[in-house]
């Protein structure tokens, strides 16, 4: 069973695919799930997206570096939404986020970090990587590494990683286990190649599952054989 997981989560999580904003019945469904995961002692570090507020490359009349930057606000929007959403639930977060000054976020530093972990929190990364021109999906790998993850869950809405399109082709056949080199060289779309290649770099593997199924998140992190697993 994995012990310290980065769990990411796309902006659509919370609205709905292809919606903006919120939707309660995604949220209910999220928080559910997670409370699953949450009273078995799992150190989690959830970062969240934007996609239901702001994609940079969306907003066509913003040069890219000012867009970016919206998106990044948006990543903050969330963490802050679900912390709410969590503690009505009973479930302890914190929003860290090197990006903004705000009462209810805290400066992202290390030994705090490990200090929420021990004290029970679920640590909510906002604000991307910080920079303009990534996506959050870098940013997970960042935040994975930085706080010793021994797994990286990547939260989509397909079952794993196949080798041809599951839509298109009917023999389309899904991989349990697919390595950063063969991924990269495939070009699989499910996350960005900065992710793998980071991960690889420091010998982190990413479990991609359909967190749409219910039960799927807690079958990951207990070791179950679901969705694919990308090693190095
Ligand atoms: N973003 C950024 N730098 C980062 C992470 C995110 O500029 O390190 C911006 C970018 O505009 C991106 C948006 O924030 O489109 C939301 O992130 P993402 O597209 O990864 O959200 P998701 O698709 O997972 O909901």
């Amino acid at each position: 069973m994995y012990k310290r997981v980065l769990l990411k989560l796309s902006g659509e999580a919370l609205s709905g695919e292809g919606g903006k904003g919120f939707s309660e019945k995604m949220l209910t469904y999220l928080v559910n799930e997670i409370q699953k995961i949450h009273s078995l002692n799992i150190k989690l570090g959830i970062v969240i997206g934007a996609g239901n507020i702001f994609r940079g490359k969306e907003l066509k009349d913003f040069r890219i570096q000012m867009a970016d930057q919206l998106g990044m606000l948006g990543t903050v929007i969330n963490s802050l939404y679900l912390k709410n959403v969590f503690e009505k639930k009973g479930i302890k977060s914190i929003v860290v986020s090197p990006i903004v000054n705000l009462p209810s976020v805290m400066p992202l530093k290390y030994d705090f970090i490990e200090q929420y972990f021990e004290a029970g929190y679920i640590v909510l990364f906002g604000g991307g990587t910080s920079n303009p021109l990534f996506t959050t999906d870098t940013a997970a790998a960042l935040r994975a590494i930085e706080m010793n993850a021994d797994i990286l869950v990547k939260a989509t809405k397909v079952d794993g990683i196949y080798n041809k399109d599951p839509k298109l082709f009917e023999d389309a056949k899904k991989y349990d286990i697919i390595t950063y080199e063969q991924a990269i060289k495939e070009q699989i779309k499910v996350m960005d190649t900065e992710a793998f290649s980071i991960c690889e770099k420091n010998n982190l593997s990413i479990l991609i599952i359909n967190f749409f199924k219910e039960g799927n998140l807690l079958k990951a992190i207990e070791g179950e054989n679901i969705g694919t697993k990308v090693n190095y």
